[in-house]
């Protein structure tokens, strides 16, 4: 039987290497970390439970479609909580807005802000559900290898529908005029590592996503769905090497022969990349067979990298709900901080995550579990001062908010950032949510998922198609997977 080894153990891999599985190869996921799940790793410390890197569950359709290639459901392995409200934004002077579950809620809180508007979202939201649809079935799922792919009457058909060269700024713009509605229409594009003005319309896509599908939660953290998707790997006979990075390869002729890892040498028939595409790419091929130079990996706009803190707190923090945006500061100027002149942000916007408010599983009773995440410039350089000097920055602006004081309850604490990206996932410019979804950097114009010089060496993963994020990555490891069933 041949042998295909998948390299990295995060949603691409896990999901090519089960779609491969499925049509009965023989699979085998080589990582370089103990535990499997790359950017969606867990830990657990002192009874928390902490996800280390995602926490919105959006796109639950993309999940679904998944589970049920293998005749499964997405409930057979973790259960989901819609979150109410989905998520709040925190504006200036402390003023908060709740997005709700409810649909009919959303528009009555948009008319109250701006009259009119209610009606206005509506429409709004008709043409991004027709966004998200074409989206979601025509042109995700493409491998993007050829122009030629546009060139089905159904695509071309609805590409014109997509807004690809207005930018989502104004499309928004053209809707609302009060900064907050804005705001909230505009923050889920964030996720896509591109500020709004640099994103196509096309990308209101993710506003209905998050505003009319709803936030959801998986019981027990993201690492669940890590969980389910090792435990349908391993019911299709999937087998894991952890511990084990892939420091080079062996050739025969043009094709790659052996992976040798830190461990031990594995032969292999095919191989499909799933770690940091560039990695791989400049350091793990030898020059010649690398698909992108080194001008063209520097010459890409990287999405943001990210300071993170893990704590528990021994009390309860009554103001913060499961999904809290600090955006008291202005958007714009952090925007420049990322990508005009990365810098340190000076009035850093950040996020704060608390999953206890929903689960108890994930914190010792009447504690808080907290992620804080600070949106930076790939690349910058990372010391321990500055993480701390960013920490208290963050800390002082939710205990302002929150009225009450908890940094003396901290019992535990942990930090996360540029240099551990590099460290953990041999991350480009450590970076977290891999290139920018700007037009530029869409569908055909990434790297592709194909080698031009190996025909056994395949890419999958954020780096590649369709982008950065879980259900992209989710995706990509399926187009990867069927590519090469369907050709080889
Ligand atoms: C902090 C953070 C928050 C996020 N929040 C969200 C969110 O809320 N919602 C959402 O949808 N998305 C979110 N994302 C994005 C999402 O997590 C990623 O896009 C997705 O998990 C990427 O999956 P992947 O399989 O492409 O890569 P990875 O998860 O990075 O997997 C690559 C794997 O390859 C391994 N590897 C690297 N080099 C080697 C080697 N030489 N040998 C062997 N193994 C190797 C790595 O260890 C890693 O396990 C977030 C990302 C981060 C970092």
């Amino acid at each position: 039987m041949k042998r295909y080894n998948i390299v990295g153990s995060g949603f691409a891999g896990l999901s090519a290497a089960a779609s491969l599985a499925f049509n009965k190869k023989d699979v085998h996921i080589i990582e370089k970390n103990t535990s499997l799940g790359g950017r969606a790793r867990q830990f657990k410390s002192d009874g928390f439970v902490f996800d280390m890197g995602p926490s919105w569950y959006w796109m639950p359709d993309v999940f679904d479609r998944f589970f049920k290639k293998f005749g499964k459901k997405a409930s057979d392995y973790y259960d989901l909580i819609q979150l109410n409200p989905g998520f709040q934004i925190i504006f200036e002077n402390y003023e908060e807005i709740k997005l709700n579950s409810s649909w009919d809620e959303i528009l009555s809180l948009f008319e109250a802000y701006e009259k009119g508007s209610a009606d206005r979202l509506n429409k709004f939201m008709i043409d991004a559900e027709q966004k998200y649809n074409i989206g979601m079935t025509s042109l995700v799922y493409n491998p993007a290898i050829s122009f030629f792919e546009f060139f089905r009457k159904d695509v071309l058909f609805n590409i014109t529908k997509m807004n690809l060269f207005t930018s989502y700024r104004k499309h928004v713009r053209k809707y609302f005029k009060h900064p907050y509605l804005r705001m909230i229409l505009e923050f889920p594009v964030l996720f896509l590592g591109t500020a709004p003005q640099s994103t196509p319309a096309l990308y209101s896509l993710m506003a209905y996503s998050g505003l009319k599908q709803g936030t959801f939660y998986p019981k027990g953290g993201f690492g669940k769905v890590i969980e389910a998707m090792v435990d349908l790997c391993q019911e299709l006979g999937v087998e894991f090497h952890t511990d084990s990075e892939v420091k080079e390869c062996s050739f025969n002729k043009n094709k790659i022969k052996n992976l040798i890892t830190s461990k031990t040498i594995l032969p292999t028939d095919y191989v499909i990349c799933a770690a940091d595409y560039h990695h791989f790419d400049r350091f793990i091929l030898p020059d010649e067979y690398s698909n992108y130079s080194h001008r063209y990996w520097d010459s890409r706009v990287m999405s943001p990298s990210c300071l993170i803190y893990y704590l528990g707190v021994n009390k309860k923090i009554p103001k913060l709900e499961h999904h809290n945006l600090f955006f008291d500061k202005d958007i714009d100027i952090h925007v420049d901080d990322i990508y005009k002149k990365p810098k340190w942000p000076t009035d850093p916007l950040f996020y704060v995550c608390c999953p206890s408010k929903t689960d108890n599983s994930v914190a010792p009773n009447r504690n808080e579990n907290l992620f804080l995440l600070l949106p930076l410039a790939s690349g910058l350089n990372d010391t321990r001062e500055l993480r701390e000097k960013y920490f208290n920055k963050m800390i002082k602006r939710i205990e302002e908010y929150c009225g009450e004081k908890f940094n003396d309850n901290i019992i535990f604490k942990k930090s996360y950032c540029i240099n551990d990206f590099k460290e953990d996932y041999n991350a480009f410019k450590g970076n977290a949510y891999g290139l920018a979804n700007s037009l530029l950097q869409t569908a055909n114009l990434k790297p592709k998922i194909i080698n031009k010089k190996i025909p056994n060496l395949f890419y999958t993963g954020q780096l590649t198609v369709p982008g950065p994020g879980v259900p992209p990555s989710i995706i990509s490891g399926q187009v990867v997977a069927d590519y090469i069933l369907k050709n080889l």
